[in-house]
């Protein structure tokens, strides 16, 4: 009947078959989208750094757009899947230090390996789209950009604090300086760096703060975590401020956003850096001491409870009292005003500290009437408590304002009984505040004191200041590197000595480079029109083919990459750029991280790593793909197994040896409008429907699930009878098709085997129609077997010769359609006159069904029988033994009164 059990030479050999088909789908420019394309599907993974080679993470990102973009292709969609290299950085500098070559020729030779590697995943870009943000046809774009934000007034100079080298004289960048606290060493000479306040060039991303923020509510094909990570980062606060006095010092301002706490604060609190601070200091060695401390200390070394008296006080506005002033690190010097008076009955951090410094805790909020405790237990002593509430300052000493200096409670409560949000407002009035809103967002610093980066096109001349370089002169392409203990370009004399560009006199160029995040916030919109030659970008095609559908990438890049990118496309739609596009991404996924078979991240220390190169090698791109799209969802993490890439060997194995197989004429085929057919030709329009709309959904685990078991479907057919030669055929197609985004290389050699001409990529996705009440039938068919499972076990019936199922009556659907819609079943069912004839048959029924929570849906009688019908074969297969569907009229009574609509009657007969 089959050959399954033949022995012979079978399958495909991937390093024959993948380069043969990656170098058709060049010559045929699958990949290739024409710039009159009408907004196609932008399918975009984030660029690789180029390190040198790609990794397992690089791998399964891009395995996951190349199959979404597949698909898209397939169903007939022009799609826009392009790549690049983020090219500029740090790495390259080093690298080309220890090799003795320069930034340059090393990323050069990094995109050529890097390039081979994607071409041999089979990953099909348009690489007539390539960028790369090293390349002076690029940069000069973020050079010109740079203008226009500053013309836009989105540019500033700013100080900020540097890493210094006092011996080599130069500035570092943060990843050139070793070791952390007092152990902070220049990478070069080991001497320990100091910090310099220098001005350097900043974006004011915080002028779009406020969209920013308020646009992330519609990004709704973003994952909530990344939406909730700008959120904190944007860290949006409304409230406001308040001055104290400290004698001696003048007036503080601080900000809080719990105005309504303020009659409960008991001690004031200095950032290190704040100013007041800092002139404290001077008179106070104590003090000093600490500051140093703290500004040595990392971020993480200092706890909560960190902090000095100064033997100062600050006088409480709204009590007149005084209270005492710390310096504690806790307070943020770039965060509000650096400066707050604590209440450590309704804050827990404050009131953390206050225990530690044994600083009074005084209680003016109690639970309001909406509050789910009692103010009884409430104890503030213990813990803060620090929800809104209602007012209660009766025990507030000067809580009257006109009658402070002597201490006497008159009027006191005044404000008692407020609820915290009118206390707020009630208060910004009272003390002479102000309304203030605050972000944890700080400008966009962009000076970076390294060679491998955009120049940043500005000129420093002594008598006309800061002038920018004319946009013909653009781009300010990077000096010859040097090895130099500085930065390269501070060496490089003669690029850096021109004149200046306004009065002609001797100026000096900026010597500090761009930000590489520079590079990666626009790249997306390059892509549209990459060898442009007067702008960055085409605007009509840029506002038709934007914003990208979907982006893909790591968590790593959820704050600062994703942020930045939103920022710029707003700032270029303001500039009248881009139309009618004002975020970029549409929707976005994180993959998950690629672990070592151990569970572990793949790493060089660990031993666990597992490089795609080895992979492609042994067994081949498409079995590398298709393990990393089944192990697990995209945004999940996924452990390396080589157990289940052999698997993922073996099925692309059999499947294409099926296809082979068919193709060869090696399968008898024969009986057409069979049972099994019908029940086959289902499937396999079941099948597509459901792998669809998985890919549909990036569920691609899902969808090749359901491919797998259609393709064991396809076995059994051929294993149970003489298969229908166009219900299989049509099978087999189907299974390339499904299988084409994710193993591109099997499924065009089935394709081809199976005599057509053209390319599967390009070939239409099969259609994606359920039968007709599908769901039902393949649930009435799982519940039966389900059932004849149960009774073999539980009867223990060794040997089954004849499986005989009856289906139910057609009155018995009328009653579940009775009690579907009944308060009431059995009378209900009892009152219609056409059941009264089936008698206590028919209120048997009704009682049975009353007790239920749900009537399943179910097909007709008919339908059923039919149903069973084309998957008896199945039963048979798994039982060994002959299967009967039998309709009620035709079943012995006693048989088919057990049936039920969705539930057949069985009988097995050993
Ligand atoms: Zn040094
Ligand atoms: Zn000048």
């Amino acid at each position: 009947m089959t050959t399954t059990g033949e022995e012979r030479e079978r399958g495909f050999d991937h390093s024959e078959v993948e380069p043969r088909w990656q170098a058709a789908w060049d010559d045929a420019d699958v990949f290739r989208i024409d710039d009159d394309a009408e907004d196609p599907e932008y399918v975009l993974a984030m660029f690789p750094y180029t390190s040198g080679s790609l990794h397992m993470g690089h791998v399964r990102n891009y395995t996951i757009t190349d199959a979404f973009a597949r698909f898209e292709r397939m169903r007939g969609e022009s799609v826009l899947h392009p790549m690049g290299w983020d090219s500029f950085g740090l790495p390259a500098e080093n690298a080309a230090e220890e090799r003795d070559t320069n930034p340059r020729d090393w990323t050069m030779q990094c995109i050529d390996s890097m390039k081979a590697q994607l071409t041999e995943m089979g990953f099909g870009y348009d690489w007539e789209r390539e960028i790369t943000t090293c390349d002076p046809d690029y940069y000069r774009w973020n050079q010109w950009l740079f203008k226009r934000f500053r013309e836009e007034g989105l540019v500033e100079r700013q100080a900020a604090e540097l890493n210094w080298c006092p011996s080599c004289e130069t500035v570092l960048a943060d990843e050139q300086v070793e070791g952390e606290g007092d152990e902070e060493l220049c990478w070069r000479c080991d001497t320990p760096i100091e910090h310099r306040e220098m001005d350097q060039w900043f974006f004011t991303i915080t002028d779009y703060a406020d969209e920013l923020l308020a646009e992330l509510d519609e990004l709704d094909g973003w994952p909530n975590n990344v939406r909730e990570m700008q959120r904190n980062w944007i860290g949006k606060q409304e409230g406001a401020s308040v001055a104290f006095e400290i004698p001696g010092y003048g007036e503080v301002d601080i900000f809080t956003t719990r105005l309504d706490t303020i009659y409960g604060a008991t001690y004031f609190s200095l950032a290190p850096g704040h100013p007041v601070a800092q002139e404290i200091a001077e008179e106070n060695e104590e003090v000093a001491e600490y500051i140093e401390m703290a500004e040595a200390a990392d971020e993480d070394d200092l706890d909560v409870t960190s902090g000095v008296f100064t033997g100062e006080y600050a006088e409480n506005p709204a009590t007149g009292e005084k209270i005492p002033v710390y310096v504690a690190d806790y307070v943020l010097t770039d965060v509000g005003t650096g400066a707050l008076y604590a209440v450590p009955a309704h804050d827990d951090r404050d009131h953390e500290f206050a225990e530690a410094h044994g600083v009074p805790i005084k209680q003016v909020i109690e639970p309001g009437p909406e509050a789910e405790v009692d103010a009884d237990e409430i104890d503030v002593q213990k813990e803060a408590y620090t929800e809104d509430g209602v007012l209660d300052l009766s025990a507030v000493e000067g809580s009257s304002r006109a009658e402070r200096s002597d201490g006497v409670l008159a009027d006191s409560g005044e404000f008692d009984g407020l609820h915290s949000e009118e206390a707020r407002d009630a208060f910004v009035e009272e003390f002479d505040g102000e309304n203030r809103t605050e972000y944890n967002l700080r400008d966009w610093g962009i000076s970076r004191q390294r060679y491998w980066g955009t120049p940043i096109p500005m000129i420093r001349c002594e008598d006309c200041g800061h002038v920018p370089v004319p946009d013909e002169d653009l781009p300010v392409e990077l000096p010859e590197f040097v090895h130099t203990t500085g930065n390269p370009l501070d060496a490089a004399e003669e690029w850096k000595h021109v004149d200046c560009p306004d009065c002609g006199g001797d100026a000096v160029r900026e010597t500090d480079t761009m930000d590489t995040f520079v590079d990666s916030s626009w790249y997306f919109l390059r892509y549209t029109s990459p060898d442009l030659e007067d702008a960055p970008f085409d605007s009509e095609r840029a506002s038709d083919w934007m914003p990208v559908d979907q982006y893909v990438g790591g968590i790593e890049h959820a704050v600062m990459h994703l942020l930045y990118a939103r920022f710029f496309t707003k700032v270029v739609n303001d500039l009248d750029m881009l139309e009618g596009v004002r975020e970029p991404f549409t929707n976005l996924t994180n993959q998950g991280m690629v672990l070592g078979e151990d569970g572990h991240k793949m790493s060089k220390s660990r031993g666990n790593g597992v490089s795609p190169q080895r992979i492609i090698e042994e067994y081949g791109a498409d079995t590398a793909r298709l393990f990393i799209m089944e192990a697990a969802q995209p945004e999940k993490e996924l452990a390396w197994s080589a157990e289940e890439v052999q698997s993922a060997h073996s099925f692309l194995q059999n499947v294409y040896t099926l296809a082979e197989e068919f193709a060869a004429g090696e399968i008898e085929t024969g009986d057409a409008g069979t049972d099994i057919a019908d029940y086959v030709a289902r499937e396999i329009d079941a099948t597509a429907a459901r792998a669809t709309e998985e890919y549909e959904q990036f569920r691609f685990n899902h969808a090749l699930q359901a491919l797998r078991e259609l393709v064991s479907l396809l076995r059994r057919y051929q294993d149970a009878t003489t298969p229908d030669a166009d219900v299989l055929e049509r099978g087999i197609i189907a299974a390339a098709k499904l299988l084409a985004p994710v193993a591109p290389h099997v499924g065009e050699e089935m394709w081809e085997r199976l005599g057509h001409d053209g390319l599967l990529a390009e070939a239409g996705w099969p259609s994606a129609e359920a039968p007709e009440n599908y769901d039902i039938e393949r649930r009435l068919v799982e519940n039966t077997r389900e059932d004849v499972r149960d009774i073999v076990d539980t009867v223990g019936i060794e040997d089954p010769t004849t499986i005989t199922l009856a289906v139910a009556p057609e009155w018995k659907h009328r009653v579940v359609d009775i009690a579907r819609d009944a308060d009431n079943v059995v009378p209900a069912v009892m009152q219609n006159e056409d059941l009264q004839r089936y008698g206590e048959a028919a209120a048997d029924f009704a009682k049975d069904l009353a007790g239920r929570a749900q009537y399943d849906e179910t097909l007709s009688p008919e339908g059923e029988l039919a149903a069973l019908e084309r998957a008896a074969w199945l039963i048979e297969r798994e039982f060994d033994a002959d299967v009967v569907v039998r309709s009620a009229e035709a079943a012995d009574d006693s048989l088919a009164k057990k049936a039920e609509p969705g539930r057949p009657a069985i009988d097995i007969e050993a």
